[in-house]
């Protein structure tokens, strides 16, 4: 007889980890206990030496769903002649460590009683167990116990309290367990707020087929749903929302159904099945039966599968496919609470699914996408959220990031952890703002983290850094600015671990430069604690401002004027046939006397001014539209068009090297003049950008002397597939290059990056 402690770290607190050790020990036949503490979880076992080899094997590979195992260690202890095995409390210095976990979608198991008409909770849209269900989102404080969660006004049955006391059960220490006898229930009600007659679930997908918009309340939030099938619904959700043209996310019953609607891979499948159940940008299946206006001009479409038991429930009564978007308005916060909600939605659905379990916490649905071969989480919301970014350097001080302007998230950070806050969206509007100061005080008291840093953006008019200042004068904490594609750097670099110094490739469509300029095609050589600006794009002038952002056929005209040394072959150039002459001549005019045009370095810009001359789409109905339907025509593999690098000690002396697309320009051109196929083109422009980002790295690696450098590859461009996969087919196997996974590319992923410089900065 022998004895083993074996130590686990990783997400294995709050994820049902010590019920499944209790279970496989009494599998396994050895005695002992186990424990969670400060680091993780601790079991101490004792048997014969196959049992114990035993269980130390199948505690990584046969871990719940939501645990991620990312150390197990062992080593010999005394054998003691314990009596059975046992769970034992935390260690109290364990509980400053135990995060909430994240919400957790429905497991198999959970997802088998619901169906099984046998099981007491057939049909209960509630079911959980300690391997599923809602977590984060109905936490009201910490430890994470039933009193401290919407749950505790639910008074558990008898038969729920004994599963929850079972160590033997699945449902043992689940808190939000619940049944049909005990637990919250389904109400539906019109947009007055009156009770609807019937079945809650059979009313509400009679009336989803009937074409009707329901509001239904999830996990997160609400969703609005709708047929995803049918035309006329859809176009009505989007007349009602004031959602012109953005893709709307669909869910599906099954990854079977996934497969009738797109061409998932397999690892969108597996990505899809995941326990986070983000949105899955997936390829469409032409002819599958979905509305056009589900995501118009898209080849691509988001797909859901269900997350909770409700969700299960009502796409098997509804039986088609569901839109499901986030229940607001455009641009304003998810509602999250009944009352609002009516008030809120109450123009745009026609009936309302609630339910008597509160939302404690705001959180979106994820996003993402396979990438190389790999998920990218572009959006990080529910599933993620508040799960901590494990970090190799520690955070000197508490520090609180405040992230960007738009698809904004912050960033509390502490020890080796930083916690990034759920997707809160762009902060452009007061319910906005609200949402983002009510999210912070709520993970910081989480967290019971005090921010003795405080970090923010360069940008003196984002309200993220109006209200880092406010909450750094108010803690009396020093503020720490950080420029924008410097964050991008550090948040790649905090994901992999990474000390520095990298290459950091950094592509989006705008951040503040300190020299006042707007950068967002920078090659940085990056540090924690600083940078240096290698090389950016050659700039293109923004004619009217921001207004060229919406009207990217201004974007286009600049670049074309540039190109073609102010005389370009405009009538050639379908595009321009589509703008007012008017306007045309005055946007002329103001780049002629460089009035109201500043200059961007952005990568998107690039994009935004191809996409215009590529598809002869000179408006954006929203932002990055038109470099979106440029990434989606692309077609096929096809060679670079030319690009000029110019030196920047030769050029202007500053050092800064430009890509210089001059010459792609010109022969976009003539391809747009000889009738070439959008498709090609797309595919030529992406190849040239990535030629392009490959030869500015390894100018600078040569001139840096840095061959050994990491390259990191990060900013919102790097969302684009076809651009990340370019640039990793170019720069692999010469450099290490990293790309996201679980932190996103673009703003929402800033914050985490500004707390790790501020860190620096502040330590140096
Ligand atoms: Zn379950
Ligand atoms: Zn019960």
């Amino acid at each position: 007889m022998f004895g083993r402690r074996v130590t686990v770290t990783g997400t294995v607190q709050g994820v049902g980890f010590r019920p499944f050790v209790y279970r496989l020990a009494r599998a396994c036949g050895v005695t002992g206990r186990v424990r969670n503490d400060a680091g993780g979880v601790t079991v101490e076992a004792f048997g014969p030496e196959a049992a114990l080899d035993e269980l130390t094997r199948r505690l990584r590979t046969d871990a719940p769903p939501a645990a991620r195992v990312a150390t197990l260690h062992a080593v010999p202890i005394p054998f003691e002649a314990a009596e059975g095995f046992v769970i034992t409390g935390s260690r109290p210095s364990a509980e400053r460590r135990v995060a909430i976990p994240p919400d957790l979608a429905t497991c198999a198991n959970c997802a088998a009683e619901v169906a099984d008409p046998a099981d007491r909770r057939h049909r209960y849209p509630f079911t959980n167990c300690t391997d599923c269900g809602p977590r984060f989102t109905i936490a009201l404080g910490v430890p994470y116990d039933r009193p401290l969660t919407t749950m505790a006004g639910f008074t558990m049955c008898p038969a729920c309290a004994a599963e929850y006391h079972d160590p033997g059960d699945r449902r043992f220490h689940a808190q939000p367990n619940a049944c049909p006898a005990c637990g919250p229930r389904l109400a539906l009600r019109d947009p007055a707020g009156a009770a609807v007659e019937g079945d809650p679930l059979e009313v509400a997908a009679a009336a989803l087929r009937a074409g009707r918009i329901l509001a239904v309340k999830g996990i997160g939030g609400f969703h609005l749903a709708c047929d995803a099938t049918s035309s006329a619904a859809v176009a009505r959700l989007r007349e009602r929302k004031r959602r012109e043209a953005k893709p709307l996310a669909v869910m599906v019953a099954s990854l079977e159904a996934a497969r009738a609607l797109a061409e998932p891979t397999p690892a969108e499948e597996q990505l899809l099945a995941s326990v986070e159940r983000p949105i899955v940008l997936c390829r469409r299946r032409d002819g599958a039966g979905l509305a056009p206006e589900v995501a118009p001009g898209s080849p691509h479409v988001g797909l859901m599968l269900p997350y909770a038991p409700l969700h299960h429930l009502l796409l098997a009564a509804a039986g088609v496919p569901l839109v499901m978007t986030s229940g607001n308005l455009s641009e304003e916060p998810i509602a999250f609470e009944d009352a609002e909600a009516l008030a809120r939605l109450g123009a745009i659905a026609d009936l309302f699914l609630l339910h008597d379990r509160p939302i404690a916490s705001r959180c979106d649905d994820s996003v993402a996408r396979v990438v190389a071969g790999k998920p990218l989480v572009m959006r990080r919301a529910r599933g993620w959220v508040p799960r901590p970014v494990v970090t190799r350097r520690r955070f000197d001080r508490p520090v609180l990031a405040a992230g960007a302007q738009l698809k904004n998230t912050f960033c509390l950070a502490r020890g080796d952890e930083a916690t990034l806050g759920p997707h809160v969206g762009d902060l452009d509007n007061l319910e906005t703002y609200a949402a983002y100061e009510a999210a912070i005080a709520r993970l910081e008291s989480f967290l019971d983290l005090r921010p003795e840093v405080v970090a923010c953006d360069l940008h003196p008019l984002y309200l993220s850094t109006r209200y880092a200042r406010e909450r750094a004068a108010a803690l009396g904490a020093p503020l720490v600015e950080v420029q924008h594609h410097h964050a991008h750097a550090a948040a790649a670099m905090a994901e992999h671990g990474l000390d520095g110094p990298v290459l950091a490739l950094c592509w989006d469509g705008t951040g503040l430069g300190p020299d006042g300029a707007a950068w967002g095609g920078e090659l940085l050589l990056a540090r924690a604690d600083g940078y240096e600006r290698l090389a950016t794009f050659r700039p293109i002038a923004l004619a009217g401002g921001d207004r060229a952002v919406r009207e990217p056929w201004r974007q286009a005209l600049a670049a074309v004027l540039d190109a073609f040394d102010g005389a370009p072959p405009l009538d050639r150039l379908p595009l321009f046939a589509t703008v007012p002459p008017a306007d045309l001549e005055v946007a002329r005019r103001m780049l002629a006397a460089g009035l109201n045009s500043p200059k961007a370095h952005g990568a998107g810009r690039a994009f935004d001014a191809a996409g215009a001359l590529a598809l002869g789409r000179g408006r954006a109905r929203y932002e990055g539209e038109v470099a979106l339907a440029l990434d989606g025509a692309a077609a096929g593999q096809a060679p670079a068009y030319a690009f000029d690098v110019a030196e920047g000690a030769l050029r202007t002396g500053s050092g800064v090297d430009e890509l210089d697309l001059r010459p792609t320009w010109r022969a976009l051109c003539d391809d747009v003049a000889a009738g070439v196929a959008p498709g090609l083109m797309s595919a030529r422009f992406h190849a040239t950008l990535a030629a392009g980002g490959a030869a500015l790295v390894r100018r600078a690696a040569a001139r840096v002397g840095g061959d050994r450098l990491p390259v990191v590859l990060t900013g919102g461009c790097l969302q684009n597939a076809r651009l990340a996969e370019g640039l990793l087919g170019e720069l692999s196997p010469d450099f290490a290059v990293y790309t996201h996974a679980h932190v996103p590319p673009g703003d929402g992923g800033l914050a985490l990056g500004q707390a790790l410089v501020a860190d620096a900065v502040r330590r140096r």
